[in-house]
């Protein structure tokens, strides 16, 4: 890694920093290919994760490597960029400087902030202990590995059946929460049904919570009522209108009073932004996003821009606050870079325009919903590939193409997981 330096000391190429190698920083970085600038991308881990297939990593159907890629070798065609792994502590905007756990601060001429969100309890006792949140490649890893753990314990001891040890409450009717209890509903009914021929299926329970009154509610009612059925349909207990009030290792409470037993929570209820956003000094947003102007600048600084999950953008069309999503996280990231490289050409900004593909969530094999823009909506196995296309087209290089392509068709024909294995580091 070469020396990062403080300071504007020398002739030097104008420094664009970007916090953040998910979708938004990574479709920012590649828009300035071209630019006379140094980019500089900087990220606490160093992979690209792939969130929208974490559930499938979670539930043994794909390998790390295939939701979470190099970001090193994302760049090795582009020269002006240089990646770095360290935490970004704080952003200095007034200074123009950004400070990290171990790096020396680095200056910047632009600044592109895509450091995404994380998890949000609510303050949910119990839950930061004991809950699995589903944002991260190791979230996924430690609830995959806690899985099988329990169903090899159950397997030497089926009295930990009794307990709930195989059950599995999962908490939140959106897209992670439904897209999690489907994925893992089919891996109990299929692939643990046949590796554990002696446990008694119909008590390892997958029981979805959601504290509104439907599932999916950003989704029109045939979808939410298409999804309900289907998650019954794969042996998913759904409880609606309840709220999780607290979490120990081996029983949920929710607010009426009852108990459900389970050793396992999935937390798909909540983000927050980063918290480096409530270090900026700005007034923010609900879930404290930082709010980006129409050419995805923050207010009183033009020369930094938010996007993806950290940002609250407003769609310029419809004047509606776009969702968290990997599309508009990549397109909001796109028009940050080409926004920057026409600033540093000396031309003016664009507004970001963004392209609805549609809004979508996965139920199982064969089964997902999608919602275009215009109202149109599609169920089933035509919903599934179309979900599939888009999703491919968010991978970030071929190569990851090709390998989920290979994955998902396979998956398709065996129903098979081959993730299902747990080595131990420490023997
Ligand atoms: C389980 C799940 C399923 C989803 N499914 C879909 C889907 O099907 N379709 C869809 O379009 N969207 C989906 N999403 C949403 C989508 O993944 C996000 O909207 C998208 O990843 C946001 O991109 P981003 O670049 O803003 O943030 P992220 O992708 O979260 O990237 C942020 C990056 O910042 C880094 N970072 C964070 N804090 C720091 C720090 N302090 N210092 C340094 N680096 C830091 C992180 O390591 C990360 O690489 C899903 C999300 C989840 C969690």
């Amino acid at each position: 890694m070469g020396e990062p330096e403080v300071g504007h000391e020398g002739a030097r190429r104008p420094r664009v920093l970007i916090l953040g190698g998910g979708f938004g920083g990574i479709g920012a970085a590649r828009a300035l290919k071209d630019a006379e600038a140094d980019v500089v991308l900087v990220d606490e881990h160093n992979y690209h994760t792939f969130q929208p297939l974490l559930y499938q990593l979670a539930t043994d159907l794909l390998e790390t490597s295939e939701v979470g890629h190099p970001l090193r070798d994302l760049f090795h065609e582009q020269a002006n960029v240089a990646v770095h792994q360290d935490s970004v502590t704080a952003v200095d905007l007034g200074g123009r400087r950004v400070h990290f756990a171990e790096m020396a601060s680095l200056d910047y001429d632009y600044l592109v902030l895509a450091l995404g969100a994380r998890v949000n309890f609510f303050g949910t006792e119990g839950a930061s202990e004991h809950a699995f949140p589903m944002y991260t490649l190791a979230d996924a890893v430690r609830f995959k590995e806690h899985v099988l753990r329990k169903w090899e314990a159950a397997d030497k001891d089926p009295a930990l059946v009794d307990d709930g040890a195989l059950n599995v409450v999962v908490v939140g009717g959106g897209p992670t929460g439904v897209e999690s209890a489907g994925a893992l509903a089919e891996l109990y009914r299929g692939d643990f049904a046949k590796d554990y021929p002696g446990m008694p299926q119909e008590r390892a329970r997958v029981t979805l919570v959601e504290a509104g009154p439907a599932l999916l509610t950003m989704f029109k009612a045939d979808i939410q009522k298409y999804a309900k059925k289907a998650l019954e349909e794969r042996g998913v207990d759904i409880v609606l209108g309840e709220i999780v009030e607290s979490v120990s290792p081996s029983r949920v409470t929710l607010k009426s009073g009852r108990t459900l037993p389970a050793h396992t929570l999935v937390w798909g209820a909540g983000l927050q932004a980063s918290p480096v956003a409530d270090g900026l000094g700005l007034a923010l947003e609900k879930g404290s996003r930082v709010v980006a102007a129409p050419d995805l600048s923050i207010e009183g600084h033009p020369e930094v821009f938010a996007v993806g999950d950290i940002a609250w953008i407003t769609d310029t069309k419809t004047n509606r606050v776009l969702p968290q999503l990997g599309s508009v996280a990549l397109q909001a990231g796109e028009r940050a870079g080409a926004n920057i490289a026409r600033l540093l050409e000396g031309k003016e900004s664009e507004p970001f325009a963004y392209v609805d593909k549609g809004t979508m969530a996965t139920i199982g094999r064969a089964s997902a919903v999608v919602q275009f823009h215009r109202g149109r909506t599609l169920k089933g196995k035509a919903a599934s590939l179309a979900w599939g296309s888009v999703h491919l087209a968010l991978l970030s290089t071929g190569e990851d193409r090709a390998k989920a392509m290979i994955e998902w068709t396979w998956a398709g024909f065996t129903h098979e997981r081959p993730g299902r294995i747990t080595v131990r580091t420490d023997e």
